[in-house]
């Protein structure tokens, strides 16, 4: 994504995956710990090894898959028609006031599916990619460019956490909760023996610092995962929980929510056999990283119907039926937004 600028350009990239080496290590030690140290030298009975071992296995490659599709898939940029021509470039840089940039801006993005803006309620344009901004989608730093619905940018990952690989930086979270949780309490009574003396042997500081290590990451992870769950289930990106998105009629923190459920079929996929695997889904009129359901009162041209029922358009001409939001009726009397 950016520009490569000679030698330290390659140093900078390189130092990036410090983090995500640093994971790989230690999930690789705590094999080794968990299924020679543990399994084979420790572990006396046959069926408890065995068991041990099938589960070990099947958390580990879930965690594993989902870790490396969340590192390394690679984010779509953000389509061609969002790109702002240099001679529009040009006439927004030598624009005299705010007001003839927004008018420029409103311009541009007047057939644009856009319904967030800016703070001083402006179309949103990012000066470094030179494009108007989808939806959610948020310049980021460190990968140089505009992201679609960006979550944040995760060293752990050395990636931006958004629209093409939150579920997979989900499912990573929780089946790296498993794997820890299930390492904390299968090592727990081995733990307790080696540390009475009751046990000795070669395994005795592997076994202790496993347990160590993977109730310090669950701790870490619980409270990660669970916050997530939480913004699933509120559509809303971790950028979003910091700032609401900006609509013409003002701040929303609920704006892109449409129900627990259509939330979590946005991000999971409506297919629900692929719902905990690490497969690209999605739910194809429920977002398509460009343009999202938004509630009714973000959307343009709104149509009401005499039952009080709100109908949500895609953009692309699909709609379906939404629940009345309280804060609808005050909108019935008119669309003049701040
Ligand atoms: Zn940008
Ligand atoms: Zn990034």
């Amino acid at each position: 994504m950016g520009k490569q600028n000679g030698s330290c350009w390659w140093c900078v990239k390189a130092f990036k995956w410090i983090p995500v080496i640093f994971i790989l290590t230690i999930v690789f030690w705590s094999y080794y710990a968990y299924v020679v140290q543990l399994c084979y030298y420790t572990i006396d009975s046959y069926l408890q090894k065995t068991l041990y071992l099938i589960f070990f296995h099947i958390f580990i490659a879930m965690f594993l898959w989902s870790y490396w599709k969340t590192v390394f898939t690679d984010l779509i940029s953000v389509p061609e028609v969002f790109k702002v021509p240099l001679s529009e470039v040009e006439k927004l840089q030598q624009a005299q006031s705010e007001e003839a940039q927004c008018a420029i801006l409103e311009r541009l993005g007047q057939n644009l599916p856009v319904s967030n803006r800016t703070i001083r309620g402006a179309i949103r344009f990012c000066d470094k990619c030179q494009l108007i901004k989808p939806d959610r989608a948020h310049h980021c730093s460190v990968c140089r460019a505009c992201v679609l619905k960006m979550d944040h940018h995760c060293p752990w990952v050395n990636n931006c956490v958004a629209y093409h690989n939150y579920k997979f930086f989900i499912l990573f979270l929780g089946y790296a909760l498993i794997y820890c949780v299930f390492i904390a309490s299968t090592t727990l009574q081995y733990f307790i023996h080696f540390w009475k003396g009751e046990l000795d042997g070669m395994g005795k500081f592997h076994i202790l610092f496993l347990f160590f290590i993977a109730l310090m990451f669950a701790v870490s992870l619980n409270s990660l995962f669970f916050y997530h769950c939480y913004l699933i289930l509120h559509n809303r990106s971790t950028l979003e929980a910091f700032r609401p998105p900006m609509f013409r009629m003002g701040k929303d923190k609920d704006g892109f929510n449409i129900g627990k459920y259509n939330n979590f079929q946005e991000v999971f996929g409506e297919n629900k056999k692929l719902w905990f695997l690490p497969i690209f889904t999605r739910y194809v009129f429920l977002g398509n990283g460009v343009v999202y359901p938004v509630r009714a009162q973000h959307q343009g041209p709104s149509t009401y119907n005499s039952m009080g029922n709100t109908q949500n358009s895609f953009g692309d001409g699909i709609s379906f039926p939404e629940r009345t939001y309280d804060e609808d009726t005050h909108n019935l009397l008119g669309d003049n937004g701040p």
